[in-house]
């Protein structure tokens, strides 16, 4: 493709909604994706088994942000889908978040209400006015009896850390209920694509001023894509810098090991994820695919969850240590005229699907308005 207007690196969500804004406005752009295949992590797939299933865990797309959910339903029928987890916790099988019915189960309780489970979460919380990481925002938000049995350990082994090692703001994802609410998002919206997740990136991608190139790395093809007008990096934001600031100690990622199963019956678990936030076993949790969309198959799948240190990025790790080392490379990348870093790992955040939607969206407006250029979302 000569004359290219518009360079994007990743094809995941990021990529995909500048790659479609600048097309609809007339823009060339050529897309350059590592994997083989289009829409990063939330890449899906029907499997052996008639299921369709999720290549890099479950992807539970929610949202309050009305500008999002209308572009989103621009590329594909969306279904209402309200995700539910449970968490198996001392051989019982409890909702998360945290609700009425959490407490009683685990504690033999049998409160009734609001203000019974207020009264017991006054009683047992450890109140802290400004939670500086991840354990003080559990013991202000639950006390120590959850702590322990829901928070701690699940921690160490998806981040290999311990809740006191990471920002309040990680464990703060997940609220606690004063009610029997038993749903793991409270957003207005809530759906999943019919079809699925990577045919809603097709259709985004649809475009005869979009080309895709798969299965190539970037940093192996640089010297012949170097002519373009913007370039978008959606990839890891220090190995664009040739990992310059992480000489003395690397930006940490944590990689997952998704660990499939065919299972010879109708089903294997009660609900799509089941959480094991205990130290029995070393995976965090079970997705069980057929459940999305109460989808019909002979034999079910299922995916065990273990997290590791090596491996392809997939979170990054909030803790102000890893901050520092990432404001080096984002001062680093404000210097750079036209080159914007775009998305979970060139921001180093973990933030939701949604969220991605919008920090794309509006940098493209941004950039289309001729405001201060807002090189990180
Ligand atoms: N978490 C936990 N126990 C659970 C579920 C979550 O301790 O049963 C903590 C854990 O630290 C996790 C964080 O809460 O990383 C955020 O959970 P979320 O479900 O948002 O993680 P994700 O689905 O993005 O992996």
């Amino acid at each position: 493709m000569k004359n290219i207007d518009i360079l994007i690196i990743g094809a995941g969500i990021s990529g995909c909604v500048l790659a479609e804004r600048y097309a609809s406005i007339g823009r060339k752009v050529l897309v350059i994706e590592k994997r083989n295949h289009i829409g990063g992590n939330c890449y899906d797939f029907i499997d052996e088994n008639g299921i369709l299933v999720s290549k890099y865990g479950a992807h539970l797309f929610h949202t309050c942000d009305e500008s999002v959910w209308r572009y989103v339903n621009r590329f594909s029928d969306w279904y209402p889908w309200e995700h539910k987890v449970i968490a198996k916790v001392d051989g019982k099988n409890v909702p998360i978040p945290v609700n009425i019915t959490t407490v009683n189960e685990l504690f033999n309780l049998n409160l009734t209400g609001e203000e019974e489970m207020q009264t017991w979460l006054e009683e047992n919380r450890t109140p802290i006015a400004e939670p500086s990481n991840g354990e003080e925002a559990v013991l202000n938000r639950v006390g120590n009896l959850l702590y322990e049995k829901m928070f701690k350990h699940y921690t160490k082994k998806q981040w290999d850390k311990y809740p006191a090692e990471l920002d309040a703001s990680v464990l703060e994802r997940i609220p606690v209920r004063t009610n029997f609410d038993d749903r793991y998002f409270s957003d207005p919206c809530q759906a999943l694509p019919d079809g699925g997740y990577t045919q809603l990136f097709k259709n985004m991608l649809d475009h005869p001023n979009i080309k895709v190139l798969l299965e190539t790395d970037y940093f192996d093809v640089k010297q012949s894509y170097n002519n373009y007008h913007k370039l978008f990096y959606t990839g890891p934001i220090d190995r664009y810098f040739e990992f310059k600031h992480s000489l003395v100690q690397k930006l940490e990622y944590r990689s997952i090991n998704f660990v499939s199963e065919t299972i010879d019956a109708a089903y294997f678990q009660e609900n799509s994820v089941v959480n094991y936030p205990g130290t029995e076993v070393d995976f965090t949790r079970i997705i069980e695919y057929k459940h999305f969309g109460n989808q019909k198959s002979e034999k079910t799948t299922i995916v065990k969850e273990f997290t590791i240190d090596e491996g392809e990025p997939y979170y990054p790790v909030p803790n102000p240590n890893n901050q520092e080392i990432y404001t080096r490379y984002k001062q680093e990348s404000e210097k750079l005229v036209d080159v914007h870093f775009v998305g979970r790992l060139a921001n180093y955040k973990y933030f939701n699907m949604d969220q991605a939607f919008k920090n794309a969206l509006d940098l493209f407006e941004e950039l289309q308005q001729n405001k201060t250029v807002l090189k990180t979302a």
